[in-house]
């Protein structure tokens, strides 16, 4: 892993969470592993993807559902996450620490 900014070999993992990525079309999940990384000759944090591998939606959907009993949700938090799990479009649900960060897709953003 080398910092993004001045491309030092030397970076420390601060932490790493799951992204599941669902696209549109697709019978497939994409499991990210994403860790944020702190440079210690410049002090950049960035982030990099560590681990990828591919699911099946169902095993993935399974999976979503996992993590999301390991958290301690807020209701609005969780039916918001359920909503968006069940649009199936384009999402793109970013688990980290006991928050969940669901970034939908630009389709769902612009109606028009
Ligand atoms: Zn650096």
């Amino acid at each position: 892993m080398k910092c993004s900014r001045c491309g030092a070999g030397t970076v420390d993992q601060i932490k790493t969470w799951p992204t599941v990525r669902i696209s549109r079309n697709s019978k497939e999940a994409l499991i990210l592993t994403t860790g944020l990384y702190e440079c210690r000759s410049c002090k950049t944090r960035f982030r990099a993807v560590v681990e990828r591998r591919k699911m099946d939606l169902k095993d993935a959907m399974d999976k979503i559902r996992n993590m999301e009993a390991q958290l301690t949700l807020a209701t609005r938090e969780r039916t918001q996450l359920e909503e968006r799990v069940k649009a199936l479009d384009g999402v793109d649900l970013e688990i980290a620490s006991g928050e969940i960060f669901a970034l939908l897709g630009p389709s769902s953003r612009s109606s028009g």
